[in-house]
């Protein structure tokens, strides 16, 4: 049972990834997640309560450039907690508190003096619903680089967007049209444009595919293959077949029984999907539990 389930995974990971030979321009060769020589966005011992709930703690993450990272897990685990972390996301959230460092390149973006909008503009961030602006969908695109002053050409900005989101051929007659007139999947990948509008270096994805259709999600995936090429994309998802399908490297977090979430394994998705070390991982992929 566990095999048959494990093979059918691997199975699938093999058709969805590139073959070696096509591997992306320029990333580092994958090395063991926890050894990354220079990580692009790491969490060092982080732990974060909600008021007087502690949602995550002891976190230790290392998310290597230009690849994709998957967190996956039960429901209430801390995964976007997590990720929203990594963009400051959180400081929203006026009960939130984070102990730990949260580094970009090395640098703490959680110290005195942190531009917050420009840690936003270089991680920028997808949604689990598309949501774009009640705005056409040129508007959508051109919006980031307006209020951030840019001052070159707004069209040329937002047909690379557009076609790096993979969207162009099927809007460009209808730009002026409001963005909801768009398909679900259409909306999800105006909002990845709309993000890639402000060159950002980094993508967090939150369940960007839990709205979508499996046809609009595979096209979704397949994007993303094609945007680790540029970008460090870090997704969360509690499909794990998502997951494998996807990612370069998977963490894996669960509830430990105080009921904060914690980091159980985190390594080559392949390994995660093959040959877990912790049981609860395994008993996690295989169906068994969460
Ligand atoms: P996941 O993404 O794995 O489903 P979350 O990070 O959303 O988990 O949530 C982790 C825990 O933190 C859950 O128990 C959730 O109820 C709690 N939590 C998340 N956001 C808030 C918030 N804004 N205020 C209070 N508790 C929160």
């Amino acid at each position: 049972m566990l095999r048959e389930r494990l093979e059918q995974v691997v199975k699938e990971q093999e058709m969805q990834k590139p073959a070696e030979s096509e591997a992306p321009i320029g990333a580092p060769a994958p090395l063991p997640a926890p050894e990354v020589a220079e990580p692009f966005l790491e969490a060092k011992d982080v732990h974060v309560h909600y008021g007087n709930f502690r949602a995550v703690k002891g976190v230790n993450l290392r998310v290597p450039g230009r690849q994709i990272s998957a967190i996956i897990g039960p429901s209430g685990c801390g995964k976007s907690t997590i990720l929203r972390c990594f963009n400051r996301m959180n400081d929203m959230i006026p009960t939130f508190r984070l102990e730990g460092q949260v580094l970009f390149q090395g640098l703490n973006m959680y110290a005195r003096g942190i531009d917050v909008v420009n840690v936003r503009r270089r991680v920028g961030m997808v949604f689990q619903k598309p949501n774009p602006f009640p705005k056409s969908i040129y508007e959508n695109v051109a919006f980031g680089p307006r209020i951030n002053g840019y001052t070159g050409k707004l069209d040329e900005i937002v047909e690379r967007a557009l076609r790096q989101a993979a969207l162009w051929e099927e809007v460009k007659d209808k730009l002026k049209q409001s963005a909801y007139a768009l398909s679900g999947g259409q909306q999800q990948r105006l909002c990845i444009a709309r993000a890639l509008a402000i060159e950002p270096e980094v993508i967090l994805m939150d369940e960007p595919c839990s709205a979508l259709d499996p046809v609009a999600t595979l096209k979704i995936e397949d994007l993303m293959r094609e945007l680790v090429r540029e970008y460090t994309i870090v997704i969360v998802t509690h499909n794990m077949q998502q997951a494998a399908r996807v990612s370069d490297w998977t963490a894996v977090m669960m509830m430990a029984e105080d009921r904060a979430g914690e980091m159980v394994e985190y390594g080559d998705t392949r390994t995660i999907f093959t040959n877990p070390k912790d049981k609860r991982t395994e008993d996690y992929i295989t169906g068994r539990f969460g």
